[in-house]
């Protein structure tokens, strides 16, 4: 049996990480099993689904590395086949329409709550003679087809994730709804329940791996493939994802959307890896890993059934290693969008080199790549503001000399290297008679405006190179 899996996101919303992680957990059993990892786009809810929410998932899946081998496919494209498998049933006579109106459903539904019941249909159009259907029919009344659940019946499957998991049918609400807006002649709307299962037997799925918020759908599910003769897939129910209070992480915490994600300057392997242990661990226990890594190692006997609680610290640990074992050309082709949309003054191609080596300075200490923004801010102006804490330094005894003699040599012989950069320090520190420490703290006052920053040999070389150095050294000066 070749493994078929497959992705089944809803375009009413940007990828969100539960379903993207879902994605990933469909990808690593996939690829362990030498599968095939299939996209399906479930676009039935007019209303709600958008063009610009597919091109977000679609866009969002690829960025994160989840390369798909079939698809997308379009629920919205697919409405004849839910439809004739709807006639199926109908001509089964394991489904039926049923006429009840809006007011008469909110009625029997009152009733049911007066009685302290759950609410659930009443099966009441089950059994219409032809002679009350045609009347219906008659008074104009729009039908909806319902799908007969045998309330006797229950309904087990071995989960992947959770083991043995048994429902009563009699819990599922009654006869489902498979269409809307139907008449004795015509089917109208198929349903999410109804689309998925026709899908899922149409494409050969052979596991269905989805958020565990889909359990009660699972069990009509089933109900439905034995009504259409199917084969039942085998299920993997995933773990929700938690926020720190034990809750579904929704959007009142703020990012939930990949989109978000990057914004916020996770990059995609940080944030696919940091997903993969969302829920998963590995045999080796090895945090960091590419997901080809994981998919060697994948597999649901290390799936957790408890949610899986979001763990900021882990994540920024995770993407923190990502960025400084990058490469500096790899590192400034993720951090130009960031310092563009920054508003820097930046000609990418001319300072091709001078980017590289703010990349390779700043990249060891990145958490995201948003901070490359904060900490290279001050390589981009020619003067900045200063820290009171650096006005002091720089007004010290001694110390307008010493940015003098610096500013001195680096007229008479300009210096093109650190060495170059050192030995002048050296030089002046010698010739001033002060201490090399007091040097080069002036110097981090002079060049930065503040006492800490990034290396300030390294730092200075980087200014230089665009002349900024001679520019905040007499800034420095006037303020002395
Ligand atoms: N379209 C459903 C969702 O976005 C997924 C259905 C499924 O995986 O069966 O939640």
């Amino acid at each position: 049996m070749t493994v078929r899996v497959r992705l089944a996101p809803s375009p009413t919303g940007s990828l969100h990480i539960g379903t993207a992680r879902t994605g990933v957990f469909n990808w690593l059993f996939a690829r362990h099993e030498g599968g095939k990892f299939i996209l399906r786009i479930e676009d039935t809810d007019e209303e709600r689904s958008k063009p610009e929410f597919t091109d977000n998932i679609l866009s969002g899946l690829k960025w994160l590395g989840m390369d798909w081998d079939e698809g997308p496919f379009f629920q919205s494209q697919r409405l004849d086949l839910y439809r004739q498998a709807i006639q199926t049933l109908l001509d089964a006579g394991l489904a039926y329409r049923a006429y009840d109106t809006p007011a008469e459903l909110e009625a029997m539904r009152e009733t049911q709550k007066a009685k302290n019941q759950a609410p659930r249909y009443d099966n009441r159009h089950r059994d219409l003679t032809p002679d009350q259907q045609a009347a219906f029919e008659t008074e104009g009344r729009p039908a909806v087809i319902r799908f007969k659940i045998d309330d006797s019946r229950t309904i087990t499957w071995n989960d992947m994730v959770r083991g043995p998991v048994t429902w009563q049918a009699s819990d599922l609400g009654g006869d489902m709804v498979v269409a809307r807006a139907s008449s004795s002649t015509s089917i109208g709307q198929p349903l999410y329940n109804l689309a998925v299962v026709v899908d899922d037997i149409d494409m050969a799925i052979t596991h269905v791996i989805r958020g565990e918020d889909h359990i009660a759908n699972t069990a009509k599910q089933i109900l439905l493939y034995e009504a259409l003769g199917a084969a039942v897939p085998a299920f993997a129910h995933t773990p929700l994802i938690l926020n720190q209070t034990g809750q579904k992480l929704s959007k009142r915490d703020g990012v939930t959307s990949i989109a978000d994600f990057q914004k916020m300057g996770f990059v995609a392997p940080a944030l696919v890896n940091y997903m993969t242990l969302l829920g998963w661990s590995a045999p080796d226990a090895t945090e960091q890993f590419t997901l080809d890594e994981a998919a060697k190692q994948f597999s649901f006997d290390r799936v957790n059934k408890a949610g899986a609680k979001f763990d900021w610290d882990k994540l920024n640990w995770l993407n923190s290693q990502y960025l400084h074992a990058m490469e500096p050309a790899a590192l400034l082709e993720l951090a130009l969008p960031y310092l563009q949309e920054a508003g820097y003054a930046i000609d990418a191609d001319a300072d091709q080199s001078w980017l590289l080596s703010m990349m390779a300075m700043l990249g060891p200490s990145l958490t995201r790549l948003t901070d490359v923004v904060e900490q290279s801010r001050f390589f981009f102006t020619e003067t900045v503001d200063f820290t009171d804490d650096a006005k002091a330094q720089v007004q010290l005894e001694g110390v307008p000399a010493v940015l003098e003699g610096i500013l001195a040599g680096l007229t008479a012989q300009p210096p093109a290297t650190i060495d170059d950069l050192k030995a002048l320090v050296n030089d002046v520190t010698k010739a001033q008679g002060v201490k090399k420490g007091l040097v080069m703290k002036s110097m981090r006052a002079a060049l930065m405006g503040a006492l800490q920053g990034p290396d300030l040999m390294e730092s200075w070389l980087i200014l230089r190179q665009r002349g900024f150095d001679v520019a905040r050294l007499k800034e420095a000066l006037s303020l002395a």
